[in-house]
This record gives structure tokens, C-alpha cells and sequence, in this order.
């Protein structure tokens, strides 16, 4: 009886909260113009007379600015009898809108940020959007949606016009698929399907669920798979179809079975969505960005294989997010100011705990090798030690936005590193009974997802639930200048760092050491200037000294200037992709220029490192027990 009465009492609440003044947004995918999308608005009931409608500036999980607002052209305020309101853009982002009491609707139009650069910085893909008329739409709803100010906890409700033969893949439960439009929204003025598309319904409780929960249309290509007690819904565009959302889906689940067991059996969300965009582009940079129902992916378009540990390592990263800052942040992440972005001085927690799971997990269960593991942290360190290693990681973190930006991605090297030493720091303290994983779930505990914490009080809440000489740990290492003391933390596990050794990676064929300027057709391009000087790759392909390069694995070398650097950093990225390498050259054959396409299979090779760790194989018994609490299992 009790109980029947608290499930109506929630079912009252939740009819309140959600009768209230929604906002009612369209946005029209069949009638691309342009590379634009029209977004319609039957905004919720406004009172004052003047009001400013926002796109936002930032949003949670980049820790970088976007400004969406830019994408946003043609932005229109009617009244009831279609009448034009006065609007006056203010900058960027926002808009302020005359006889705001009267607005019946909004209309404006929205450019993508894949295809289209505009002036400003470069929004992270994973946060941006793709209008491929006909193909792919990717809503990541921040660059799409914007709200009035002071009205960001009203419910939204989205309908989507899509082709009829469309998905749309999201963490969101659908209010209706393939429906109609409703209400307001059937008057005359709106845009309307048409009888080769259909409508999608989706409604979320405030504008911080709605930019929490990207949406991807385009022809389906899906999975579901069970994982513990969460259904798992992997969503996949691979615009050549070099690898498919079931492929994904085998490669993932292992991952998330063993990060259900790492969490204590149990995940915290019922559903979930992983959302890939894979580009046949050149990239520069790739990656991924958590939510709490789902995390979306931009990647070089590969074959499974190809991709298959570095889809694992982002997959178990994102994933892992639904711990930190997902149910454990500070009042800055939890009542997020979109336009007006306060920074938390715990990444270190945030992504570095994150980032450190992601890799402890998969040695744990068994999918990595412990030396595998450990080439992993070797690589961490050798990145980490490109940027500040004195500046204090909590003052990183505040200055991320702007002062520290150039810092940012040692977040994810050095805030990992910052997880593992704290980790085997608490195992020695506790005899092997307490880790990392105990404190985040003691601290998940203790606040979740609607409880912040207050940012400068983390250190000593959780010196009160573990020991003082973590307090101390924390005050030194992450918020002193003191860099970490790699050689003692690892002495404590029995694993040693050697200051020389080798690794293996893939080539870029060319180095500093090889190459040399030359003229062909009126152009300065490279060339090769010392054959002798070239890697293993190089040798196999046969290149010679004055060999001028003309394409690269069948891209275009640039003239020389700054381009060179993007060419090369898109080349860094495919090769790893490639099953053969190519180099087409201008070579003097018996004194007559001639074009030669060299190939040879791509392979990896032996390059010298500064750093190396290893375990060492006359480990005390007390070395041995502390890296098996590290390494594996608890009980
Ligand atoms: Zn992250």
C-alpha cells in the first residue's frame, strides 16, 4: 500500500512537471538549402516584454569554447498574425528579441560545423554537427537548439521532419516515431511533412538534457546488445561501409561486460547508445564525448580490425564517464552555465580517473596483457612530459577555458597517471583492501547525480574517507608544483623505468633527418635529401636521395608552408589504417624525369624511446602482492 502510493505520488510529480510550458521545437531534414536546416520555434509562455534567446557559448564534457551561435543565420520573431518582431543580434551567441510576450514563433537557419569553417575556434567534432543532405544529419542539439534566458529548466519537445527510410539514433526513449505533428505546431506558419517524410517526437525535462542527448539520423545501421542489466544500442555511418554498427557491437560488449564487473556488477544506466560518425576525410584530430545516456564518436573511417584497441580504449573511456563527472562533480559541472562557463579545478578526477579506469579495466579483465598495460602508462608519461609538469594540475584545470588551454591535453596523460599513483598509493595504505575504485564509489555514494560537491572541499572530503597521507598526496602532487615521483610509486609494484629502449609504432616514412626542398613544375616541394637517413618503412619502400614526393598514399602533398603540418597530421592518422603504404615520387631515370608510384605493406617499426618500464623479474613478495591488487581483481 505504502509503496503503490509513492508510485503515485512520483506519476503526480512527473505530471506536473511536465505539464508545465514547453518549449515546442521543429527542425526539418528533408528540405536542405543550402547546407542549411530550418529550426522552428513555438516558444513556451514568455511575460516580459524584452527577452534574449541564447545559443550556447560551451557545453559540459569539452571544456573549450564553441560558440554555437554562429552556425545561426536568418533569425526571425513573429507574433500570432505572422508579423515580424524586432530582433537584434548581440553577438555570437545570443539574440534579444522586442515584445518578447507576443512571440508565436521563431524561425532560423542552421549551418553545420563539419563542412562549413567559420571564422572563430574549431568546435571539437564530437560536440559539432553534420548536415550531408540525404545521407547523415548529426544533431548535437547545442548547435541546433538554444533557450531564453532564465528559461533553461522547461521541458523541451524536438520534432524531427526526416525521410521516411531514416534513424534516428539516441540515448532519448522516442515520444513517437513515425508520427505527426501536434498542437501548436499543425498551425499555419510552421513547416509541415510532406508525403515522403515523416515525424519524430522526443521530449526532455530542461535544456541541459536536451544538449546532453545527440541525436544521428541517417539509413540504419544498428545493434543492440545486453550488457548485465543495460541495453546497449550501437548506431554506426561508415559512409563506404568499411565497418558496421554489429561488428562494433561484438568488439564493445566485451569492454562493457568487463566494465560491469569492474563497477560491482551492476551499471547504472538501463539504456544506453553508442553513436559512431566515421569520416573519409583527412582528419587532423578525432575523438569522442560522454552524456549521461549515450557518448558519440568521430573517427577516421577503418575496418574493425584496423580500429579494433583504439575503439575499445575510447568506448571504455566514455563509458566510464557515467561515474565521473556524470554522478561525482562539483556545483560548477552541476548547474552548468552554458553561456557564462565556470571551470572545476578537479579534471584530474573528471577525466584524468576516467582515463585511468579505462585502461585498468581492460588489464584487469584480461583483454590487455599487463605488458601491454604497462606500454600503455609508458606512453602516458613520455606525452606528459611535452607540457608543464610544475604547474599545479588543479590550476590546469581552472585555467583549461583560456590561460592553460595549450595544457588541456595532458588531462588525459598526466590526470590518468595522477589515478594510478593515487591507486597503488591507496592499495599500499590499505593492505591491498582499498583502491581508487572504493573511493569513487564512496564518493558516487555520497553525492550522484543531482548532489554537487563543493569544489575546494574535494581534497579533504576525501582525506576524511581514505588516510592523511593521501591528503597530503593531493595537496603535493595534484595541487602543488611537485611533479609526480613516477621511480618511487612504480618501485612499489615491482616495475622498473629504464631511461632508454624501443617501441613499436607506425612510420611517417619521411622525417626531418631525410628529407630536402626541391622545385618540380614551378612548385617547392619535399623531396628526399638523405636516403641513408630514412627509417625501416622508407628502406622498404625504395626511396632514393633526390626523389621529389608529389602524393602520399594517394593524397596530394602540399607546396611548402603551414599546410605541410595538416597534411602530415592527417597522414599520421591514416596510416595506421592502411594495409599497403604509397609514395608517388619524381625520380631522374637516365636523365628523364619520371613519375613512380613506390608501394610496400605497412608494417610497424623499432623507434628509440627515452623511457621504458618493465617489470622486474626479482620482485620482493611484497612488490608481488601490491601489483597483483593493482593488476587484478579485487577478491
Ligand atoms: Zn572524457
Amino acid at each position: 500500500m505504502n509503496k503503490l502510493k509513492l508510485l503515485c505520488l512520483g506519476l503526480l510529480v512527473t505530471a506536473q512537471v511536465w505539464a508545465t510550458n514547453p518549449y515546442k521545437y521543429i527542425i526539418d531534414l528533408t528540405r536542405v538549402s543550402d547546407d542549411k536546416v530550418l529550426v522552428e520555434l513555438a516558444p513556451p509562455k514568455i511575460k516580459q516584454s524584452e527577452i534574449i534567446f541564447y545559443l550556447p557559448k560551451i557545453i559540459p564534457g569539452t571544456y573549450a569554447i564553441a560558440d554555437y551561435g554562429r552556425m545561426v543565420s536568418d533569425f526571425k520573431a513573429f507574433d500570432k498574425k505572422g508579423n515580424a518582431l524586432e530582433v537584434t543580434r548581440i553577438d555570437n551567441n545570443s539574440w534579444s528579441i522586442s515584445n518578447a510576450n507576443k512571440i508565436a514563433r521563431i524561425s532560423y537557419l542552421v549551418d553545420d560545423t563539419y563542412d562549413n569553417p567559420k571564422p572563430g575556434p574549431e568546435i571539437f567534432q564530437p560536440a559539432g554537427t553534420n548536415i550531408d543532405e540525404g545521407k547523415n544529419f548529426l544533431l548535437n542539439n547545442s548547435g541546433f537548439f538554444g533557450y531564453f534566458e532564465g528559461m533553461k529548466n522547461e521541458e523541451f519537445e524536438i520534432n524531427v521532419i526526416r525521410a521516411k527510410e531514416f534513424y534516428g539514433a539516441t540515448g532519448l526513449k522516442p515520444e513517437g516515431v513515425d508520427t505527426k505533428l501536434k498542437g501548436a505546431l499543425k498551425k499555419e506558419g510552421f513547416v509541415q511533412a510532406d508525403e515522403n517524410s515523416t515525424v519524430d517526437i522526443f521530449k526532455v525535462s530542461n535544456y541541459d538534457r536536451l544538449v546532453d542527448s545527440p541525436l544521428m539520423y541517417s539509413l540504419p545501421d544498428t545493434a543492440v546488445v545486453k550488457v548485465a542489466n543495460t541495453e546497449v544500442l550501437v548506431a554506426s555511418y561508415s559512409p563506404n561501409k568499411k565497418v558496421t554498427a554489429k561488428e562494433i557491437a561484438a568488439s564493445i560488449s566485451e569492454v562493457l561486460a568487463a566494465q560491469s564487473k569492474f563497477l560491482g556488477g551492476k551499471l547504472p544506466v538501463e539504456k544506453y547508445a553508442f553513436i559512431f560518425y566515421f569520416t573519409d576525410k583527412p582528419v587532423v584530430s578525432f575523438g569522442a564525448l560522454e552524456h549521461s545516456f549515450s557518448s558519440l564518436y568521430f573517427m577516421p573511417e577503418a575496418t574493425i580490425a584496423q580500429m579494433n584497441q583504439q575503439l575499445r580504449d575510447f568506448a571504455a573511456h566514455e563509458f566510464f564517464h557515467i561515474v565521473t563527472p556524470l554522478t561525482i562533480h562539483s556545483e560548477e559541472i552541476g548547474t552548468f552555465d552554458f553561456n557564462d562557463p565556470k571551470m572545476s579545478r578537479h579534471l584530474w578526477l573528471y577525466e584524468g580517473m576516467t582515463e585511468y579506469f579505462a585502461g585498468s579495466v581492460q588489464v584487469k579483465y584480461g583483454l590487455i596483457t599487463p605488458e601491454e598495460y604497462l606500454v600503455m602508462l609508458q606512453e602516458k608519461i613520455l606525452i606528459s612530459s611535452q607540457f608543464k609538469d610544475e604547474l599545479p594540475f588543479t590550476q590546469l584545470s581552472l585555467g583549461a577555458l583560456d590561460e592553460y588551454a595549450d595544457q588541456y591535453y595532458n588531462v588525459y596523460q598526466k590526470g590518468a597517471l595522477i589515478g594510478m599513483a593515487l591507486d597503488i598509493k591507496l592499495r599500499e595504505l590499505s593492505n591491498g583492501a582499498y583502491g581508487v575504485q572504493d573511493m569513487m564509489k564512496g564518493l558516487s555514494e555520497k553525492y550522484g547525480m543531482e548532489k554537487s560537491f563543493k569544489d575546494e572541499l574535494l581534497f579533504d572530503e576525501i582525506t576524511a574517507m581514505t588516510y592523511p597521507e593521501i591528503g597530503e598526496f593531493l595537496s603535493t602532487y595534484v595541487g602543488g608544483t611537485t611533479p609526480l615521483p613516477y621511480e618511487e610509486i612504480f618501485e612499489k609494484v615491482g616495475v622498473k623505468m629504464l631511461s632508454d629502449g624501443t617501441k613499436k609504432q607506425y612510420s611517417l616514412i619521411i622525417s626531418q633527418q631525410s628529407i630536402a626542398v626541391a622545385e618540380y613544375n614551378g612548385k617547392r616541394l619535399l623531396a628526399i635529401g638523405n636516403a641513408e637517413a630514412l627509417d625501416e618503412m622508407g628502406k622498404s619502400l625504395e626511396l632514393q636521395s633526390g626523389d621529389i614526393l608529389l602524393k602520399m598514399n594517394g593524397d596530394e602533398f602540399p607546396e611548402l608552408g603551414p599546410e605541410i603540418n595538416n597534411f602530415m597530421g592527417g597522414q599520421f592518422q591514416k596510416i595506421p589504417t592502411l594495409d599497403t603504404l604509397t609514395v608517388t615520387v619524381v625520380r631522374n631515370v637516365d636523365g628523364e624525369q619520371k613519375e613512380i608510384t613506390l608501394s610496400a605493406p605497412n608494417k610497424q617499426i623499432d623507434v628509440p624511446i627515452a623511457l621504458s618500464l618493465a617489470f622486474n623479474e626479482n620482485a620482493t613478495p611484497a612488490q608481488l602482492k601490491l601489483r597483483e591488487f593493482w593488476l587484478t581483481p579485487k577478491n
